[in-house]
């Protein structure tokens, strides 16, 4: 009877325990795969798999030398000794109507290095300021570089996958996207497929485990998707848009033209009052150029990761430069390059070491032919420490909405007819006065002001919605009130606008500091 209890007992703490095996087995295998993601350089599944984990394998590492490569290589070495052959690990799934086996030639490429030629232009006939012409569709020849130079990596957005675009660049690649195109091409595999899989972390060679967190910082936090914002979108602004397609816009679309004297700048600064448009500047660059976006809020950066912020600038920009072509925007520079020594009781060590840092990281850049751009925006451009101003050559004033501009936003956002919810909001609004008398109001503060506008209308309807759903009839038809100038005067009455004081200054500045 005792010895039937021990061995019941010990069966019990043998499946107990083989549970706990198998329990452990699954976990591992989960870590095995997360640090295999991030050695190979998928960040942002990596980051994933541990959220869906709560953060359950971030905390582990792999003990000794283990690792799923080393998990397949014994496998095949076992299968060998089994059946005298090496095992065939993996086989592609065929789509319903696919062939199977893809053939070569069904995946051509265009060469690497091939430039996209110019058209020939007689600057005597030629009438386009180019301003807001827009260019003839590029894909026609295929034989320029079409986005696949930086469709991969980093989860690279879908503005990447736009059609072979209008700033594709015939700039040589970093060596690693040309290795990986190669190694892809050498094996003849479907290379755009592949391109999508490899990852470029992978290609920092030595980039230690701390190196590669800070990139999944920069891949998860700082790393914009589609911006998706057009030039169209932004209203007014002519000149600054003007300069900024000059300053960047061009040397990307254009790289033939812009060498030795015309060599790109590679730091630009919109300044200006808040709410202008600077953001938005820079967002239609990355849209329009389908160059990687980096958005990085230097307060938060500065106040977030205050220790690690050099080093996760320093990650910045190398991932910038893989992902060329870059743009970095940098907002509210002079949270973080205000003058040294300028805050009260100091600066913080951390803070100076990034200010250093960013300084060393721009001259790399000026060294370098990366089309990698610094935009920094700031909106007290007196408070910026010199030697970042030095880097940041190109200088543009993103001013107050002048009047036309001021007209044209109040008719887009409060146009004569508009549909909210399946609601119509209808205005009769006489646009040139209220332009008129919206003198020193930002973009920022118009829009505001059109949102408050439309909201009157709509409050006054939410008493009758209230009540409709305590009795529970049939929804009642909803007509909201025309807005009219009287109402939009009554709201500008109540409503500040940011910066009209600030506007000398900023001439001021403008002509002591301004570049050309
Ligand atoms: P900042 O100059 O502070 O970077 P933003 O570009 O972020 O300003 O603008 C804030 C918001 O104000 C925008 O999201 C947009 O709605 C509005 N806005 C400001 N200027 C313009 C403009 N020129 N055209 C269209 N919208 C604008």
């Amino acid at each position: 009877m005792e010895l039937n209890y021990q061995s019941m007992k010990v069966a019990h703490q043998a499946r107990e325990a083989d549970e706990q095996r198998t329990e452990m087995r699954k976990k591992s295998l989960l870590i095995l795969i997360y640090h295999h993601l991030l050695g190979q350089g998928y960040v942002a599944a990596a980051v994933a798999l541990d959220q869906e984990t709560n953060g359950g394998v971030r905390r582990f590492e792999v003990s000794d030398n283990i690792d799923l490569e080393m998990v397949l290589m014994e496998y095949e070495s076992y299968h060998y000794v089994k059946f005298q052959k090496y095992p065939k690990l993996i086989r592609r799934i065929a789509e319903a109507g696919e062939r199977k086996y893809p053939t070569r030639s069904a995946t051509k490429r265009s060469p690497r290095s091939a430039v996209k030629p110019l058209p020939e232009i007689h600057p005597s006939r030629n009438t386009n300021t180019g301003t807001g012409a827009k260019k003839p569709a590029t894909s026609e020849n295929g034989t320029y570089l079409a986005p696949q130079s930086s469709d991969f990596g980093l989860s690279v957005s879908s503005i990447k996958n736009a059609p072979a675009g209008e700033c594709a660049t015939n700039r040589k690649m970093t060596d690693v996207k040309g290795a990986i195109q190669d190694a892809v091409r050498g094996a003849g595999i479907d290379s755009d497929h592949m391109e999508r899989l490899l990852k470029p972390l992978s290609g920092f060679s030595g980039m230690s485990g701390e190196m590669r967190e800070l990139a999944t910082i920069v891949s998860r936090d700082i790393y914009l998707h589609s911006p998706n914002v057009r030039w169209e979108d932004i209203i007014g602004l002519e000149d600054a848009k003007r300069l900024v397609k000059e300053a960047v816009v061009y040397p990307i679309k254009y790289p033939q033209l812009f060498t030795g004297i015309l060599s790109p700048w590679k730091g630009l600064l919109l300044y200006g009052p808040p709410g202008t448009g600077k953001t938005l500047l820079a967002k239609a660059v990355a849209t329009e150029c389908k160059t990687t976006f980096f958005n990085i809020s230097a307060s938060s950066i500065v106040s977030k990761w205050r220790g690690d912020s050099e080093k996760l600038v320093r990650v910045l920009f190398e991932l910038a430069r893989y992902h060329a072509p870059s743009t970095i925007f940098l907002d509210e520079l002079e949270s973080v390059m205000g003058q040294r020594g300028s805050s009260m009781g100091g600066e913080h060590e951390g803070s100076r070491r990034m200010k250093t840092e960013l300084l060393v990281q721009m001259d790399g850049l000026a060294r370098s032919d990366d089309l990698v751009f610094v935009l920094a925006a700031s909106n007290l451009p007196w408070e910026l420490d010199h030697a970042m101003l030095r880097r940041l050559e190109k200088r543009i004033l993103v001013s107050l909405p002048s009047s036309p501009a001021r007209q044209a936003m109040i008719s887009h956002w409060l146009p004569p007819l508009s549909c909210t919810g399946g609601v119509e909001l209808r205005t009769v609004l006489d646009y040139k006065a209220l332009a008129k008398e919206m003198e020193g109001y930002s973009g920022s503060d118009i829009r505001l002001a059109c949102k408050e506008a439309a909201m009157r209308p709509v409050r006054k309807i939410f008493d009758a919605l209230e009540s409709h759903q305590d009795d529970d009839t049939d929804m009642p038809a909803i007509q909201l009130e025309t807005v009219t100038t009287a109402d939009f005067l009554n709201v500008i009455e109540h409503t500040k606008h940011s910066a009209r004081n600030l506007i000398d200054r900023y001439t001021d500045w403008e002509r002591e500091y301004q570049s050309v």
